[in-house]
């Protein structure tokens, strides 16, 4: 299990195991959200789907969200209880009046379609693990709103960018090859904002398509992360060399914003 910390100091990175399987089946159980801080948890809730899922099956196969709940549960304490629903309801999206977190079956399927689609002769593991990280990123993105509701923090400029911006944080700080999901993320949902017709952009996507102000800037996130792993993001072309230069700067500012806003709320080591 990986907790978040205080640390500014990255991860070890290929070493960490990604996913521990914990059988975390949580029973809902409404109205007991508590005021007192440390007794707030975060619920998974999974509907049994009423049809064939492959979301489903894939979930109950890898047992991804446990592991993601668990790490979640280890870091951040919440002075109310936060529900990550995973079901056939609207999503992904994050509800105050609920205090929940929704991210629909047909959602997880729709990233495996759009991966899928991108590729000719798709990896089924590679596949699977790539959907995994679009919906974990979308997941932290939302979870942001519901940080930004629980702890009543205060956002300078864009909620969205403030979001995008932890989603990214969460993952280089709390996954084994964090900074690759973002980018896997941001790439995904950069090309449906800039490939579908208007028309086509289902309830999934209307918050969640990336403009290139957003895409460019997860980039510069990530690279400036670790700008040895992330070399080749300039060579590549994703990131032109003359933004590369500031984005160690831009990173640590973003990290120490979103740590400084969080300090209390992150349970002791
Ligand atoms: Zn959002």
């Amino acid at each position: 299990m990986f907790r978040f910390s205080k640390s500014l100091r990255l991860p070890a990175g290929r070493l960490m195991p990604l996913v521990l399987a914990l059988g975390l089946w949580v029973i809902l159980t409404p109205g007991q959200a508590r005021c007192v801080e440390s007794e707030g948890r975060f619920l998974l809730v999974m509907d049994a789907p009423g049809h064939s899922s492959s979301a489903w099956d894939m979930l109950k196969k890898t047992n991804w969200v446990e592991g993601v709940v668990k790490n979640l549960q280890a870091s951040f304490s919440l002075p109310r209880s936060l529900i990550i629903h995973f079901g056939d309801g609207p999503g992904p999206r994050y509800s105050p009046e609920r205090v929940e977190i929704g991210i629909p079956y047909a959602f997880v399927e729709e990233v495996a379609k759009l991966l899928a689609d991108r590729n000719a002769h798709p990896d089924a593991t590679r596949l699977q693990n790539d959907t995994l990280d679009v919906v974990e990123w979308v997941l932290y993105h939302e979870l942001a709103h519901a940080f930004i509701d629980l702890y009543n923090l205060p956002v300078l400029g864009r909620e969205e960018d403030a979001a995008d911006a932890l989603a990214t944080l969460l993952v280089i700080r709390l996954v084994e090859n964090g900074g690759h999901m973002a980018l896997t993320a941001a790439d995904l949902l950069a090309r449906i904002a800039a490939n579908l017709p208007h028309a086509a952009k289902t309830s999934f996507w209307s918050e969640h398509t990336l403009d290139q102000q957003r895409f460019a800037q997860v980039v510069c996130w990530v690279y400036g992360s670790d700008t040895a792993t992330f070399a080749p993001l300039i060579a590549s072309g994703a990131l032109p060399q003359r933004q590369a230069w500031r984005c160690p700067d831009v990173f640590a500012v973003m990290a120490q914003g979103w740590l400084r806003l969080l300090d209390r709320h992150i349970k002791p080591a």
